[in-house]
């Protein structure tokens, strides 16, 4: 079977209203695998403490807190101490910013930028365009070695952030991704795949 939510139109899990979910339903149709999983959240205190912390955030001042402020607030929430930031290049201005923001709240901050080692990227056989190659296994390791509580990740490319998010030990989230055509809001391609971004998306149509 396969999983059809993105095109479900009823969002019968959402309402409450299973009696009206699509044939192919995954709520419908896996219940005792779903039940299983729910175990997963009740018998690991890690998973229990996140997922808390997590709704918290996201009830208290709904809507009205920037992404920035919630991280911090989940941050406290899951008692944590010793944040790492992993952060592009690009973002160096916003990583400084956002890591004196955490400082204020009495977080100790290690952060490692994305040219860690400033390595060539021919070492990879990679085309060598006169920077150094993003190091993302470095950032995660260094900051394993760090001992962090959790990693937070600032503008890390498509892939790189896959290679952080594989080799971190603490958990981790996003306060933004790259994308360097849309101001780092990959979102508004989708808002215009009709319109000036169909181009860019499908080149060929
Ligand atoms: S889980 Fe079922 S009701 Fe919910 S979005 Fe997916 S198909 Fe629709």
């Amino acid at each position: 079977m396969e999983y059809t939510c993105a095109y479900c139109q009823k969002h019968a899990c959402h309402k409450n209203e299973m009696d009206n979910a699509p044939i192919n339903c995954p709520t419908k149709n896996e219940k005792e695998e779903l039940d299983e999983i729910l175990e997963k959240y009740k018998n690991d205190d890690e998973n229990l403490k996140i997922a808390r912390a997590s709704a918290e955030v996201v009830i208290d001042g709904y809507g009205a807190k920037p992404r920035v402020k919630e991280i911090v607030d989940f941050c406290k929430a899951m008692e944590y101490k010793k944040l790492g930031l992993a952060f592009c290049v690009g973002l160096s201005k916003e990583a400084m910013t956002f890591a004196k923001i955490l400082k204020d709240y009495e977080f100790d901050v290690e952060s490692v930028i994305c040219k860690l080692g400033s390595v060539n990227r021919s070492e990879l056989g990679i085309e060598d365009v006169g920077v150094p190659m993003c190091n993302p296994i470095a950032q995660a390791e260094f900051l394993n070695e760090k001992k962090t509580d959790f990693n937070i990740i600032l503008g890390l490319c498509v892939g790189h952030d896959t290679l952080f998010f594989k080799y971190s030990e603490a958990p981790v989230t996003v306060l933004a991704v790259k994308d360097r055509a849309l101001a780092h809001n990959p979102v508004a391609a989708l808002y215009q795949v009709d319109g000036y971004c169909k181009r860019k998306i499908y080149p060929k149509k």
